[in-house]
């Protein structure tokens, strides 16, 4: 903006360049809410008569004014009348509200005076301030070390990029592999980074190249950035971190100039660990986003590779990346010299498992009737962090009951909250509740007895939050999950399951009054079907791949492919999955009046009881069946 004095103008620059360095929200409502009192203590200082506001009318009608600066944020004017040197300091006008613009502004245009009107927002203020008052000077001098000290320092200024690098520096992360649990591959793999970092020489003395970058692929809260943190603990070096998602909806120029920022950082400290989370954020193959290019995210990427290539092999900066999408990321980024190296971080096993709650449960107080084992049975496809929360949930459980030790009942009460929801009061007596009954004892009751069916662990009918009346849990067999080979019986064992809630509402209250409350378990049903079809080559179509794989794994693909079959096909699909699900429903409905008394039996139990757990269920079964089905009875969870 045009300015009149130097002195003011200098003064402006220096506080502004300063300044730019980091702008701490707090810091400006600090220097906004001072600036009032200021404002009264510079005006009684001022020796000179101020111009008044209707002085300013009239000399302005009088053609007497020169030049206007209009400082918007302050409200005040900054006039030189006409004859007025260059060297005096303009007369100062402080403007009321209502007139400040755009009547004020039309009279200075009609009377040919030259206006800027400036939006400072508070830096015009400032260097006002520091002109002016003592006091204010003292005040921005020591909120300019703490903004310094926050932002790290780096210098120059009016850069956007400069003044919010948002990456986060841990000096000493005090994170180590003995953290990280049930990873044990990715642990060992990047133990090689750690030596690198340590000793470079080992490995420079025969010429090996150094990796510069390591990608690691795994589902949210797997431990990838916990796994970053205990290599750069381990080898005792910085931790730098930033998140890919930070770049996005940005200013143009703003990502690529942090990037700058961070690798800049990262030199000066090292050797280091760079970690850039959620990196398919930025790293996208270029020009295939949907919706067009994103010239913010192109840019952002780009400078990420100007500075993997900028740097050599042994400058002593590891970069670290996570995400769980690898198929969406630019090829560019995993060429040689940059994440060349890819390492695998999945959700645990049983043992894996066992071994992250043995992590978490080292700070917590446990009763001896806990079993970590059996919490580790409980919780297929947890990841770490989700076993981490589970832990920490049931503490809080245990605080909220006035325990001193965290017990069974706590972790089954704090598993069903996180997978299933918050318990709410149950129902009274009623229709409904009855109804309900029978759709989880018609799951339950399958379970228990069909032969390749999982173990029951758990029926309910106390309502949960988000609209569930009640549920059947069994535990999956561990052997099953883990090998990830599903039997064909299986599959149809527990597609026959599903539907056995609305097979009960059907046999037990006619076609008409089977309800709503089966649509999740008809969807399960439906996917399920058509999975054995189309992938697994389960039905009289023969073993033919007829959609590709990859959409159910994290590794999924933006745009599906469109499957390469014939309308012909589709309808003949069509025709066998519900082909399947029928049978099952059959099935279940046949089951089910056969054992027409034992349900009506157990739902009257279930009824009174409101929960029971597998145990209890199977010794009704038992004691009704004369071929019970309690092979896995030992293996029966807390109970
Ligand atoms: P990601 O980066 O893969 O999303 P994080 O590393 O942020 O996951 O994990 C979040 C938290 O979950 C960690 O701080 C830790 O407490 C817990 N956690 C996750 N995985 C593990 C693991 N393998 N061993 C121990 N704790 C874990
Ligand atoms: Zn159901």
């Amino acid at each position: 903006m045009k300015s009149f004095s130097r002195s003011k103008q200098n003064a402006r620059h220096t506080v502004q360049g300063a300044f730019a360095t980091g702008l701490l929200t707090t810091g400006w409502f600090l220097l906004q809410s001072l600036m009032p009192t200021s404002v009264t203590l510079a005006q009684s200082a001022d020796e000179k008569d101020p111009l008044t506001y209707g002085e300013f009318l009239e000399k302005i009608d009088q053609g007497q004014v020169q030049q206007v600066d209009i400082d918007e944020t302050r409200g005040i004017a900054y006039v030189r009348l006409e004859g007025q040197s260059e060297d005096d300091p303009p007369e100062e006008v402080t403007l009321f509200a209502g007139e400040r613009n755009p009547e004020l502004i039309r009279r200075l245009r009609d009377n040919q005076v030259d206006v800027e009107v400036a939006d400072t927002s508070g830096n015009g203020a400032l260097a006002w301030l520091a002109t002016n008052s003592l006091l204010a000077l003292i005040v921005i001098f020591a909120l300019l070390m703490i903004l310094r000290r926050s932002s790290g320092g780096a210098g120059g200024a009016m850069s956007f990029g400069r003044s919010k690098a948002r990456f986060q520096m841990e000096a000493k992360t005090g994170v180590v592999f003995d953290d990280v649990a049930g990873v044990e591959e990715a642990k060992e793999e990047l133990q090689e980074v750690v030596t690198f970092l340590k000793s470079p020489e080992k490995f420079t003395a025969v010429g090996a190249r150094i990796p510069k970058g390591v990608l690691l692929v795994g589902q949210p809260g797997t431990g990838k950035t916990l796994l970053a943190k205990a290599i750069a603990g381990e080898a005792g070096v910085p931790f730098f971190s930033i998140s890919g998602s930070e770049f996005v909806e940005m200013f143009v120029g703003v990502g690529a100039s942090r990037v700058r920022d961070l690798f800049k950082k990262a030199k000066e400290n090292a050797p280091c660990i760079v970690f850039i989370d959620e990196i398919d954020a930025v790293g996208r193959s270029r020009g295939t986003g949907i919706g067009g290019g994103n010239d913010e995210r192109e840019q952002t990427l780009n400078q990420l590779l100007t500075e993997m290539d900028g740097f050599e092999g042994n400058s002593g900066i590891i970069v670290i990346a996570a995400t769980n999408r690898v198929d969406v990321l630019d090829m560019a980024l995993m060429r040689p010299g940059r994440f060349d190296r890819q390492i695998i971080v999945d959700l645990p096993t049983y043992s894996g498992r066992l071994a992250i709650l043995e992590v978490h449960a080292r700070d917590k107080k446990m009763s001896e009737e806990v079993s970590l084992e059996a919490i580790a049975r409980r919780t297929p496809g947890f990841s770490g962090a989700q076993l981490a929360n589970l832990l920490n949930e049931a503490a809080i459980l245990t605080a909220r009951r006035r325990r001193d030790a965290i017990t069974m009942q706590e972790i089954e009460d704090a598993i069903d909250r996180l997978t299933i929801g918050l318990t709410l009061t149950p129902l009274l007596d009623s229709s409904r509740k009855r109804m309900t009954a029978y759709h989880e004892v018609g799951h339950a009751l399958l379970t228990t007895l069909l032969e390749n069916s999982d173990e029951l662990n758990k029926v309910t009918i106390i309502p949960r939050s988000g609209g569930i009346e009640g549920f059947t849990q069994s535990l999956p067999n561990e052997d099953i999950i883990d090998s990830g080979l599903y039997t064909r019986s299986w599959l149809l064992d527990r597609i026959t399951v599903a539907l056995g809630g609305l097979a009960a509402e059907a046999e037990v209250f006619g076609d008409d009054e089977t309800t709503t409350g089966a649509g999740g378990d008809i969807k399960q049903v439906t996917n399920l079907a058509r999975q054995m079809v189309t992938l697994y080559g389960m039905s009289d179509l023969g073993p033919v791949a007829l959609e590709s794989m990859n959409n159910e794994v994290f590794l999924g693909r933006d745009l599906m492919p469109k499957s390469e079959y014939s309308e012909e096909m589709a309808t003949r699909i069509d025709q066998e999955v519900r082909g399947i699900a029928l049978r099952g429903f059959e099935r279940a409905k046949v089951v089910l009046r056969e054992n027409r008394a034992l349900m009506d039996r157990l739902v009257d139990a279930l009824l009174e009881q409101e929960s029971m757990d597998g145990e209890q269920f199977r010794e009704i079964v038992r004691q009704h069946t004369q071929i019970p089905r309690d092979q896995r009875a030992g293996v029966a969870a807390g109970s």
